[in-house]
């Protein structure tokens, strides 16, 4: 007996079969699919060296004393 191969949709981790009648896989959706695209897109913009700033800026606080 083959089972049908099933893999878990990334973005709502809902069971997705694998093959023609799933057009979207690994996605169960095309909603799911721009989800996931989306929010690769909008690290992929965000700027490394924001953070960086942000850490530098922190460190010259003073040190909390007691
Ligand atoms: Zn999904």
């Amino acid at each position: 007996m083959k089972q049908p191969l099933t893999v878990t949709c990334p973005t709502c981790r809902a069971p997705v079969e694998w093959g023609p009648q799933s057009p979207h896989r690994p996605f169960c959706s095309e909603r799911c699919k721009l989800i996931d695209l989306g929010a690769w897109a909008a690290e992929a913009h965000a700027i490394p060296g924001e953070n960086l700033e942000d850490e530098l800026f922190s460190g010259e606080l003073p040190p909390r004393g007691h």
